[in-house]
């Protein structure tokens, strides 16, 4: 991504979070979402988000087990007509509500999910990572081009105002000239028998998981798509939660400028961290891109002082991202986390991988 388009994305970002932001234009009503997969995610943190939204409700439920999915529609006030199972899925193509599918699904159901939510006629907002593939973010990426559907990846770190504070100030050059960009994200992964673990449903480990948010921190922190990645697996794998997928994975990615990003995902250690340095200054964030909580410090030299990004309209990152996609799909507007995108970090851990594996630097 250039400067020139990452400002443009930067100022919709931040029109979409300032008083009085564009969003109030988008649609007389609010438009209407299903949530794909009632886990940790869907359920746990999105489904209470659309009481913090403007132009979002919830109107539908996709879900394998049925007795939770009722249990959420009666909640919700949705009816029985309202419940979808994953084999008659289809059957949202005759349900006007709904106008948005968000996928909230294991890492390897997002491009199935998404292609038949596009089929029936549906917008779709898919959770990171786009897909276990470049091969299926491209046919996601078609499939919903051929529909005349908007595409969105659930990249919410664009919608906090931590993270759009960040930017902002990178941009504005208040560290000076970017030269490194170090971030760290991971968790503690403690089930074998998680899907995350499982290969054929994650399509990686902290990488696919975690180093999302690192990569993602690299590409916008600095404004520049990098141009070479090294990378280097650490993994024990006696240890039954790594037999299949990686714990560590640490790179290096090189940008045209001469800045260079130190990332890390690792699935055996809690980090959460972003830091900037440039030529006069830096920027850091810990945690950096936590759900709330998150803290930033701008300065030099030991004088850092914290800073508190200005509130928006949205109380939270999720309603701002929820209320982005429905004014897309109001306004035919691109979304500003575009399936192109998820695309392009998805070439990115390709590379990581391969990098990795054949243990020399790849160009990209
Ligand atoms: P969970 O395991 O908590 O939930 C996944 C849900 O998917 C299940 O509850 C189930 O819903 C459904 N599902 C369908 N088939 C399967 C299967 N074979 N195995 C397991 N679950 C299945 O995962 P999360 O909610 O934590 O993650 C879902 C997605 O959201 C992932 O892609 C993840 O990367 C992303 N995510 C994004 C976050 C962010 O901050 N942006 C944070 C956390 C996750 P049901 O019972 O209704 O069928």
């Amino acid at each position: 991504m250039d400067f020139a388009r990452r400002d443009v994305l930067l100022g919709s970002a931040a029109l979409l979070l300032a008083p009085g932001g564009t969003a109030g234009a988008a649609s007389a009503r609010p438009l209407g979402y299903a949530i794909v997969g009632l886990g940790g995610y869907g359920l746990g943190v999105i489904i209470p988000q659309f009481a913090h939204c403007t132009h979002s409700k919830l109107v539908a439920v996709v879900s394998g087990d049925r007795s939770k999915a009722e249990r959420v529609a009666a909640e919700h006030g949705l009816g029985s007509g309202a419940i979808y199972s994953y084999a008659d899925f289809d059957r949202i193509r005759d349900n006007p509500a709904i106008d948005i599918v968000y996928v909230c699904l294991p890492n390897a159901m997002h491009a199935e999910f998404t292609i038949r939510a596009a089929r029936a006629g549906k917008h779709v907002l898919c959770e990171k990572p786009m897909a276990v593939s470049v091969a299926e973010c491209e046919a996601m990426i078609a499939a919903c081009r051929a529909a005349d559907r908007k595409l969105m990846i659930g990249y919410r770190c664009h919608f906090e105002a931590y993270n759009l504070e960040a930017m902002r100030l990178a941009r504005s050059g208040a560290a000076g000239k970017v030269r490194y960009v170090r971030s760290e994200h991971g968790f503690i992964q403690r089930d074998p028998a998680k899907w995350r673990l499982r290969r054929a449903m994650s399509g990686g480990g902290s990488l696919m998981d975690m180093g999302i948010y690192s990569l993602q921190a690299a590409r916008y922190m600095t404004g520049e798509e990098p141009v070479a990645v090294t990378a280097r697996e650490s993994t024990d794998r006696s240890d039954p939660r790594f037999r299949e997928v990686e714990d560590i994975l640490d790179w290096t990615l090189e940008f045209p400028s001469g800045a260079i990003a130190s990332c890390q995902s690792m699935y055996s250690a809690n980090q959460n961290h972003v830091l900037l340095m440039g030529d006069r200054g830096r920027i850091e964030l810990e945690p950096a891109t936590r759900y709330d909580g998150n803290h930033m410090w701008v300065g030099a030299d030991g004088r850092e002082t914290a800073v508190t990004p200005p509130p928006g309209p949205r109380s939270t990152q999720f309603a701002g991202q929820l209320d982005h996609m429905s004014e897309c799909a109001a306004t035919g507007r691109q979304p500003i986390v575009s399936g192109e995108e998820g695309l392009r970090d998805m070439r990115i851990v390709a590379a990581i991988y391969r990098s990795a594996r054949e243990g020399r630097t790849i160009r990209l």
